[in-house]
């Protein structure tokens, strides 16, 4: 399929992940040539590689528009200590990286739907983060209405006003009985429903859509160029705060791009399925009940769907593969790739550990001490481990993955302080919340969407 195809489809027909069906190459010279690119046109340059029917005058026109509600520059990289840069990703509307996906994925969406004459009722589930991205992106937008999940209780106070303060017509909230599995499992039976799917226009902006993860790649340029000179392709590691295997699959496919990353350092938190799976090849998902709600919420994730586009490339894009695998998920078992496990390191570059409560804390306030910096709690998981994974003479950048605003109850906690709010922040805490309350059971869903989805 095409990449408007795959946009508006979010799954493949055959309920797997659509992947680029070959990885683009880019090559030194063309990197050398990036180096002077704003951000816009850096991704006009990098989306362009994989959204070949989309024309280039268009793309570049969306890309603009998509980084123009960011400040300047769009994503700085600053320095933390002699070791560490960040990466800073969370300059946009809902203070988290999302926005640098969905905001290009609101632009593309509309224009998308626009040359096909379409709507798109797009279904997604959230532990935060991603909700109020795409609701921030795609509010108000004639084409598209959002329906997001998320799990009741398990969210911020600032995440839940941040998206249920949202009053546009076009978005509903709907708050589940459950965790973010439960949510992530109640849209997969919905989506995977192909008559309910295509009589909806149902469509997904979960970190699945691939063209969230194309919109991802960016910025692993962009965060190379920072963070290197012309002297040549020096390799640098890029750490990563992970959930949904979303952000870090990003950093992959720029490395298979042939962009210089030696090492990709994976940090997960308590549920950390993702670190036992890169440290002894069992991967094996835990349920909602073996869920923690923790300091880094949008961590706390025990079935990391894009885990699927890592195993692909694993045993070398053989689809029969994934699918044995998958199939035998699918029926409550594990995924046994021990007999790859030294592969990925050597050949894919990962690593990985688990932070917890603790590292977090002390993260922030060593953090905080050394530098009078405040950063965020899944931010401080990543640099708590990129610590670890430091290699002589190769920078190690931190992906920011939050702004420590968001998550003012584990900072008060680390570090005593209460975090002021901006004003429009502090406005949007105020405002009526507007949310439905459903059970999680697919049949209520359903009936919710049938009465209020787009025709
Ligand atoms: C979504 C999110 C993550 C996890 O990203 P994935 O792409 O799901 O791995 C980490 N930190 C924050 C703040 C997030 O919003």
């Amino acid at each position: 399929m095409s990449y408007s195809e795959a946009l508006l489809e979010g799954l493949a027909p055959d309920g797997g992940l659509a992947v680029p069906a070959e990885m683009p190459q880019v090559d030194a010279a063309t990197l050398e040539r990036w180096r002077a690119l704003s951000y816009a046109e850096l991704a006009t340059e990098v989306l362009g590689l994989f959204a070949t029917d989309i024309p280039r005058d268009d793309l570049a026109g969306m890309t603009v528009r998509a980084y123009a509600v960011f400040p300047r520059p769009v994503v700085p990289v600053r320095r933390l200590d002699a070791d560490i840069s960040l990466v800073g990703l969370s300059e946009g509307p809902t203070l988290a990286f999302k926005d640098m996906a969905m905001q290009f994925l609101g632009q593309v969406l509309e224009y998308t739907l626009e040359r096909a004459g379409s709507v798109m009722n797009v279904l997604g589930a959230t532990s935060g983060d991603t909700g109020s991205a795409a609701e921030h992106a795609l509010r108000g937008k004639e084409r598209v209405a959002v329906f997001m999940l998320s799990p009741q209780g398990r969210m911020s106070a600032f995440q839940r006003a941040q998206m249920y303060s949202i009053d546009d017509a076009n978005v509903h909230n709907i708050a589940v009985e459950g965790v973010f599995d439960d949510c992530q499992n109640l849209v997969k039976e919905l989506a995977g429903d192909l008559d309910f799917k295509h009589a909806h226009h149902l469509g997904a902006v979960n970190s699945i859509n691939l063209a969230r993860i194309t919109a991802q790649v960016v910025y692993y340029f962009w965060g190379w160029l920072r963070a290197t000179d012309e002297t040549g392709a020096q390799p640098v590691s890029f750490a990563v705060p992970t959930g949904n295997f979303g952000n870090i699959l990003s950093g992959l496919y720029a490395r298979l791009m042939g962009l210089p990353v030696h090492r990709l350092v994976l940090a997960t938190n308590e549920n950390n399925v993702l670190d036992e799976f890169f440290r002894t090849g069992m991967y094996r998902p835990r349920g909602a009940a073996d869920t923690h709600a923790t300091s880094s919420p949008s961590m706390d994730i025990s079935k990391a769907s894009n885990l699927e586009r890592f195993i692909f490339e694993l045993v070398g894009r053989d689809a029969s593969r994934v699918v044995a695998a998958w199939d035998a998920l699918a029926d409550g078992g594990e995924a046994d790739f021990s007999g790859e496990q030294a592969r990925f390191g050597e050949e894919f570059g990962f690593v990985s550990a688990t932070s917890t409560h603790a590292d977090r804390l002390a993260t922030i306030r060593a953090v905080h001490e050394a530098t009078g910096e405040i950063i965020d709690p899944h931010t401080a998981d990543g640099v708590a481990i990129a610590r670890q994974h430091l290699d002589d003479g190769v920078p190690m950048l931190v992906l920011e993955t939050a702004k420590p605003q968001k998550f003012a109850e584990t900072i008060q906690e680390a570090l005593g302080v209460d975090l002021d709010l901006p004003e429009d922040q502090r406005a949007m805490m105020d405002a009526p919340q507007h949310v439905t309350e459903l059970a999680d059971d697919a049949a209520e869903l359903r009936t919710f969407i049938e009465r209020h989805a787009l025709r």
